[in-house]
């Protein structure tokens, strides 16, 4: 068997132990004689799963009792849609924090619902930075603000948290959750897509702050309303048990690691390698975002033909190095170092880039 260095953007790497407890799991999981897939949501077996993946997801956060933990589904692209639909109230507005395609991608399901005011980095049609504490001024009455954490396709990533004053603070965290420590108080909501950091698609994991969460409207299409969710704790319909067992597992895996101070650790040892090795290139890599923006988790940079860089993703491929081509949308390279990825990965695909470019110099 051999196993892929995997830098997949989302669905991403999962860690090995996370499978291969599954697999060990997969015909007779807790002595039921079934898959954790063939059980029923409503069994005891289920429930305990179920239950114990929230807790985790708190505990690991350094979320206290006012946080309520829910599974959801759609993707976090749903929730560019749920977000507004259950906090936007009739004739109020939101304040968006853009900082690159995901924010806005939000902000046009938001503009659906209300009035939305946008504050975004955006330069000639590209991000290559977050925003300024100096940028970001924040409408007092809106009924939240909106930021995505880390911006996947263009490789930045917030470093320190932005002043949004009394307005609750929403985030999408779908690919750098549990990457490193962030202050929970600071924010009214988080959530991310589990595919990236957290286990498989499928599964939305949410974080909400149960006053927030008080404000949610009512009179919603039971599945999208957030209230319902909680109120039937994640399991007002059947929910997608797998994704959620295997969320559970990776849970207790980054424990495991140290919690999110581990996590950091070595995330910020993987990214330095990196940065480095392109810093060091002469040139011949080039990350094209403002160095005090740069992403720990989605390292993005350029080659210097578009013909160079496909060649770069076919070598890397037949070396093992597999998902490395950036979104099609902006081109170039991509390694998505999410947590599962360890740091002998990194260094074997920087050794990989200096022998690539001693060979194509
Ligand atoms: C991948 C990603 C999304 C989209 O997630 P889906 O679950 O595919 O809807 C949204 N936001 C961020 C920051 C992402 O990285």
């Amino acid at each position: 068997m051999k196993r892929a260095i995997n830098f997949n953007a989302g669905p991403a790497a999962i860690p090995q132990e996370v499978l291969e407890k599954a697999q060990a799991d997969m015909l007779d999981w807790k002595g039921t004689g079934m898959s954790v897939m063939e059980v029923s949501h409503r069994s005891k077996e289920y429930e305990e799963l179920h239950n114990h993946a929230q807790a985790s997801f708190k505990e690991i956060a350094g979320m206290g009792d006012e946080w309520k933990v829910i599974f959801l589904q759609g993707g976090a692209s749903t929730q560019f849609a749920l977000i507004p639909m259950n906090f936007l109230p009739e004739g109020g507005s939101a304040d968006y924090l853009v900082t690159g395609h995901w924010s806005k991608t939000a902000v046009k399901e938001a503009k659906r619902f209300g009035k939305i005011n946008t504050i975004s980095s955006e330069k000639d049609g590209v991000f290559r930075s977050i925003l300024k504490p100096g940028d970001i001024k924040v409408d007092q009455s809106s009924a939240y603000v909106h930021m995505t954490s880390n911006n996947t396709i263009f490789g930045t990533q917030w470093q320190d948290w932005p002043d949004v004053g009394s307005v609750p603070l929403v985030a999408d965290m779908s690919s750098d959750i549990f990457s490193r420590p962030f202050p929970a108080d600071r924010f009214s909501l988080v959530y991310a897509g589990a595919q990236k950091n957290l286990g498989p698609s499928g599964v939305v994991a949410m974080a909400v702050k149960e006053g927030f969460l008080a404000k949610a409207k009512e009179d919603l299409p039971s599945m999208f309303s957030y209230k319902v969710q909680q109120a039937n704790n994640s399991l007002y319909n059947t929910p997608p048990c797998f994704s959620i067992y295997i969320l559970d597992l990776t849970l207790d895996w980054i424990k495991k690691q140290g919690g999110l101070q581990g996590m950091q650790k070595v995330n910020e040892e993987k990214a330095r390698i990196l940065y480095e090795a392109i810093d060091s290139s002469g040139g011949y890599y080039d990350n094209p975002v403002e160095k005090a923006s740069r992403s720990k988790m989605n390292v993005v940079f350029r080659l210097k033909s578009e013909e160079l860089e496909e060649k770069f993703v076919k070598e890397a491929k037949a070396a093992g190095i597999i998902g490395v081509k950036g979104h099609r949308s902006v081109g170039g390279i991509r390694f998505s170092i999410y947590n599962a990825n360890l740091v002998p990965n990194v260094q074997k695909s920087v050794d990989f880039m200096k022998d690539f470019q001693k060979r194509n110099g």
